[in-house]
């Protein structure tokens, strides 16, 4: 039955949610519990700025507990109101349990055109919003923990952190109050490009299974897959320049603000970011064609569609023309549930942003539990490793060279293998292992079962039955 309306963004995650708990068997009232958004939090502040008080308006919606600290991005948009904060809080829920981060979903969001104010003000505007949820425990590293989302970066984070420094002078723990920091201030290395390298990840997770790609009516690696990206902010620009550099995709397209370009032999994504910095947009990129209708563009053939800028962009308005067989949720709900089924009808595979953006939170769980150890990963053990290996390389060598073996070891392969892994390394391997296990559990639910036809609903009920077990855990 299709949807006479558009759903908005929350009631389009309850809809997905919903699809999924009615596959389970859950204990009676127990769905609801879930499904709800435990606490939505509205702060109305003032900051002065240029001669005279401005008032904004923020968020910190807690969706659900089950596991402390909950967790989720600080979004500055203006469009930010209560019903995204909850939506977006709820895919938190969903999200930590499917990559098994041991936190419960949160968000939060402040109504706000970051690019209309300068540094200094925005510094002001963040650390007073900051103070208002530190002073009611909305941020805190054992109860509550945000990082970046869009138009938030490590800048904000920083000062979040310090913020909640100056107010609890004493708290050993407190750099775990908030991820996505700037190493130099606690963040850990590979967090930026982090929720960038897993949409990688989790594509060539998808690409390791012929029986997925044939369901998309794709074949072959993604070695010279043409990819249309929406937004080439944090999350559209590090996917699509891995994607471009290290996997062999083409970018024949990229929308952004103020319209798209598009270049069937790939536009070079480096290039297009250092023209979008300087100009603000993507129009008047040097041989590519223009168009100012961006949207239509998400209709152009090509192989793999990565929206990832905002929520909604495709819907019942747009969905029976978009001609991709397989689409990457790279932003937070690009697809309102009313497109989802309509693209379910036409046989589009989706990898749902739940998995496929998950790569964020992965890292950030990383950076908590690095600034909670209060040690640099790798450090103990990288000089060891590389001793040990070492040993390895000198007795083979001395082995060949006693018996006239004539071995060689390729000094490429010697460099590789005796150099130990520092904390790149393992925040790289540690993302790898996360998102090839997210994957693997919700593919085990969609070839499973005979009444899960898509990745989207196997997520939600790989997530579901993991969030309840932590409730009937609890006594629940
Ligand atoms: P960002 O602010 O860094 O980038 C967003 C990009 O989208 C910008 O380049 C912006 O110009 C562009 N954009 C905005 N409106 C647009 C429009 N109407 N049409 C085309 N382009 C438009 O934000 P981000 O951190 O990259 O987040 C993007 C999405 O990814 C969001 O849905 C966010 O919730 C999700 N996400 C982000 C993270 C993270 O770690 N930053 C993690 C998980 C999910």
């Amino acid at each position: 039955m299709q949807h006479l309306q558009e759903p908005s963004f929350r009631q389009s995650v309850d809809i997905m949610f919903n699809r999924a708990a009615a596959l389970l068997d859950l204990a009676p009232g127990l769905e609801e519990k879930i499904r709800v958004c435990n606490s939505t939090y509205v702060v109305r502040f003032g900051v002065r700025l240029r001669g005279q008080i401005h008032t904004f308006t923020g968020y910190r919606s807690v969706h659900s507990e089950h596991l402390e600290p909950v967790k989720g991005g600080i979004r500055y948009a203006l469009a930010v109101n209560q019903d995204e904060v909850e939506a977006l809080a709820a895919l938190m829920s969903y999200k930590c349990a499917l990559v098994e981060a041991p936190f419960g979903g949160s968000k939060g969001g402040l109504c706000i055109d970051p690019r209309q104010y300068d540094e200094e003000e925005l510094e002001r505007i963040t650390r007073r919003f900051a103070f208002e949820l530190i002073k009611r425990d909305l941020i805190n590293p054992s109860q509550n923990v945000p990082a970046p989302d869009m138009g938030t970066s490590e800048r904000e984070m920083a000062w979040i952190a310090d913020q909640y420094h100056r107010m609890s002078t004493t708290d050993i723990n407190g750099r775990a109050c908030v991820t996505g920091k700037p190493i130099n201030a606690g963040g850990i290395a590979g967090r930026v490009e982090a929720t960038g390298r897993g949409i990688q990840y989790a594509m060539r997770e998808f690409f390791r299974h012929p029986e997925d790609v044939a369901r998309a009516h794709l074949d072959g690696t993604l070695d010279g897959k043409r990819i249309i990206l929406q937004g080439l902010g944090n999350v559209g620009y590090h996917a699509a320049r891995f994607l471009e550099e290290e996997d062999g995709c083409r970018i024949i397209g990229i929308i952004e603000r103020d319209g798209a370009i598009i270049d069937e032999n790939g536009l070079p994504v480096e290039r297009v970011k250092a023209h979008l910095n300087e100009t603000g947009g993507v129009r008047g990129f040097p041989g590519a064609e223009y168009t100012a209708d961006g949207m239509s563009v998400l209709a152009h053939e090509c192989d793999i569609l990565i929206p990832a800028a905002l929520e909604g962009v495709i819907n019942m308005s747009n969905a029976h023309a978009i001609q991709a067989p397989l689409i990457v949720e790279a932003a937070n709900g690009p697809i309102t549930a009313a497109a989802d089924e309509i693209l379910r009808g036409k046989g589009t595979v989706i990898i749902p942003d739940l998995y496929a953006n998950a790569g964020g939170v992965t890292v950030s769980y990383f950076e908590w539990v690095k600034n909670l150890s209060h040690i640099r990963f790798g450090r103990m053990q990288r000089r060891q490793e590389e001793a040990r290996h070492q040993l390895i390389v000198d007795e083979l060598e001395k082995l060949s060279a006693d018996k006239g073996l004539g071995w060689t070891l390729s000094p490429d392969f010697k460099e590789k293998y005796l150099r130990g892994a520092g904390e790149l390394e393992l925040v790289r391997s540690g993302l790898d292992d996360t998102m090839r296990a997210a994957y693997q559990s919700m593919r085990e639910v969609w070839h499973g079962r005979d009444d899960v036809h898509d990745l989207r609903i196997a997520g939600y009920i790989v997530a579901i039955q993991r969030i309840a077990s932590s409730y009937r855990a609890l006594g629940l």
